[in-house]
């Protein structure tokens, strides 16, 4: 078959929620993609900042190759070897208590509200509780995970969402104070925000959030389900503003591609669910954990972080480099591997002209091309990047 006659087959069989770029994908190797006609793309995009180990990792596909052998689906009814192994490891990565895995980040962003719901329940035998989030930001596409998501187009065709929530304005702590009242229960926030436009947190507004979910025993959630392991430069992105959530949810790169999500709660919170609360058929199968564990190693035998921390600031001195030469872009946001610069033009024209000359990089928000590079980029893909964006900018 020919690419276009499986974009037709696509668009006759699939719902169109998407309008896809005009290429179909078949294989992958390193930082770079292949398309069915052989044509070759450096990824600036990772499937979403999902796939950080970069494609084709021989340890990875040989871990998930001999899990598929060995057992792929045992229910959460049993006890099996890999969710172990893998829970310890996100507890430990964390710094916090117990671990829920999930299939996906939205499903982390249900378990994490309804946990926090939970918590409160408990205290104040109360079911009326509100929730706190942030305009602009991006928790899922579930009715839970979209009640909180702060993007109106998202939200708004499929009002009204079950509970209060109230929405502040990102790194805008007197705007968050307004809305606090004897009913909030929970205040989440991504900690770099990712979808809405790649905003980091200040420092002292995440900081003012963690004192006032002390003072107020609110719980604090951090959505890193973006932004998290490893893709700033630590393995959370809260680790950088010394503070600790009460829940953090993970999805994306926690799996490199197989979709699993997880979160993972502290001392206040991790006991409020208890058998009956909530679960799962398949979130923490031992195909999923022996994903998820296998990227940890990774990650440490790699240095991963390092490399991200190396690279990034490379990375940004030559993206501060294109907002100085190109009129059309205004302003560079972000934090280590997850950078946006903001453009005075259309988002897709310049990311079509980009895969045109073989390079992916996507949008966010209206106005923000989004680059979340595989974690293992090297200066050399940097510069390649480069030159094929000054091109397309041109
Ligand atoms: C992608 C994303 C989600 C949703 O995750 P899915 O796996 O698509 O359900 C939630 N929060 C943030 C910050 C995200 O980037």
């Amino acid at each position: 078959m020919t690419s276009k006659e499986y974009i037709d087959m696509a668009e006759k069989y699939l719902v169109h929620t998407y309008n896809k770029f005009k290429i179909v994908l078949e294989k992958g190797d390193g930082v770079h993609l292949y398309d069915v006609d052989g044509k070759e793309y450096l990824d600036f995009a990772s499937g979403i900042a999902v796939f950080a180990l970069g494609y084709n990792n021989k340890e990875f596909n040989d871990a998930i190759k001999n899990q598929v052998d060995k057992l792929i689906h045992t229910s959460n009814l049993f006890y099996n070897e890999p969710a172990s192994i893998a829970a310890k490891k996100v507890v430990d990565v964390t710094g916090l208590k117990k671990v829920f895995f999930t299939n996906s980040g939205t499903e982390a962003i249900e378990g994490a509200i309804k946990m926090a719901k939970k918590y409160a329940y408990i205290r104040d035998g109360h079911t009326d509780h509100e929730i706190i989030a942030m305009e602009h930001s991006f928790h899922g596409r579930s009715l839970g995970a979209l009640a909180v998501t702060g993007t109106k187009k998202y939200r708004e065709p499929f009002e009204p969402m079950g509970g209060v929530v109230r929405f502040a304005t990102y790194n805008d702590i007197d705007s968050v104070k307004k809305l606090i009242n004897d009913k909030t229960c929970a205040i989440i926030l991504e900690t770099v925000q990712g979808e809405g436009g790649i905003y980091p947190a200040e420092e002292s507004f995440i900081k003012e959030i963690r004192k006032i979910c002390d003072e107020k025993d609110i719980v604090m959630i951090c959505d890193e389900i973006q932004c998290g392991m490893g893709r700033t430069g630590t393995m959370l992105a809260y680790e950088q503003y010394g503070i600790k959530p009460d829940i953090v949810t993970m999805a994306k790169a926690l799996g490199c591609g197989i979709p699993v999500g997880a979160f993972v709660a502290g001392e206040k919170t991790c006991e409020s669910l208890v058998p009956g609360d909530h679960g799962t058929t398949y979130g923490g199968n031992p195909l999923a954990t022996a994903a998820v564990s296998t990227v940890f190693d990774i990650f440490e035998k790699s240095d991963i972080l390092e490399n991200v921390v190396e690279v990034s600031a490379y990375f940004e001195e030559q993206l501060d480099k294109i907002v100085e030469d190109f009129d059309n872009v205004t302003a560079r946001r972000g934090k280590g591997l997850m950078q946006g610069l903001v453009l005075t033009t259309p988002p897709s024209e310049t990311i079509n002209k980009c895969l045109e000359n073989g390079l992916i990089v996507i949008s966010a928000g209206s106005d923000v091309l989004r680059m979340v590079p595989p974690l293992v980029i090297t200066k050399h893909d940097v510069d390649e990047m480069i030159r094929i964006l000054r091109i397309a900018l041109a």
